[in-house]
């Protein structure tokens, strides 16, 4: 993989095309993003485009509890090992695409978390062969229904409804991830403010323990955990995750 791009996936006449950010600009690529980004020449104006979330994954591969101060607002022991849970590939909307609040639920909380998006199959690989296995990174918001979460006792369902995985809006590849500044804002408002360097467990970790359990697809997502800060969004609201390096990732919430 080339270093230092943004890759964009976006909607032009019923088809998913993608791209590569340059400036304003983007320039249209061929082929998908695990391809090696070949331009066609083509180029767009990025405020003209409908950007897509950049990649569908075949599972998303979650995270709890991996900062140590969202567990302690969470009122949870540290996990020994990393905590999985899974968010189905229907839940994923694209940037500015809204977040639809779920009758069934009277508590939507946000969770601003940094994704990392697999490049090829990954199965059982080593900490140090993790990063040959990486395409990039990019931001995610790990909506839940809160008050279902405590209801139900396991996490499915409250993490699980449709248009509750905004991801986007680039793949920043060639970036590390492990001191990267995360932002969550609320209506203009910054509600979560930390470093990715302050995760209990590392991306190698991570990655390495998911794939010894599951064979990760190209496509797939890592969501890493949220720092502390979470709370309730409302009809209306819009919610703002911004990870340096990569982008901002905004979405409204609808009744
Ligand atoms: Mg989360």
């Amino acid at each position: 993989m080339p270093r230092g791009d943004k890759l964009l996936a976006f909607s032009e006449a019923g088809l998913r095309r993608y791209g590569m950010l340059a400036g304003e600009q983007v320039e249209v690529i061929s082929g998908g993003p695990f391809d090696r980004p070949t331009p066609t020449g083509e180029v767009r104006r990025l405020s003209e485009l409908k950007l897509l979330a950049p990649v569908q994954p075949s599972k998303a591969v979650c995270v709890g509890l991996n900062y140590r101060d969202h567990a302690a607002e969470m009122k949870a022991d540290l996990p020994g090992s990393p905590l999985l849970f899974l968010k189905p590939s229907t839940a994923v909307i694209g940037p500015d695409e809204e977040i639809v609040y779920p009758p069934s639920s009277q508590q939507v909380d946000y969770e601003s978390e940094l994704a990392v998006v697999i490049g090829k199959p990954c199965r059982a690989v080593s900490e140090a062969d993790v990063p040959g296995y990486i395409l990039g990174l990019t931001c995610a918001n790990d909506v839940t229904a809160r008050d279902l979460q405590r209801s139900d006792g396991q996490w499915t369902r409250a993490k699980s409804f449709d248009t509750f995985l905004p991801l986007g809006p680039y793949i920043a590849t060639g970036l590390e991830g492990d001191d990267l500044a995360i932002t969550g804002r609320l209506n203009g408002r910054v509600v979560q403010s930390s470093r990715t360097s302050r995760m209990i467990f590392g991306i190698p970790r991570l990655i390495s323990f998911i794939s010894q359990v599951m064979t990760l697809l190209p496509g797939d997502v890592i969501l890493t955990g949220t720092p502390p800060g979470v709370g309730p969004m409302r009809p209306g609201d819009v919610i703002e995750v911004e990870i340096e390096g990569i982008g901002l990732l905004r979405n409204r919430l609808k009744a």
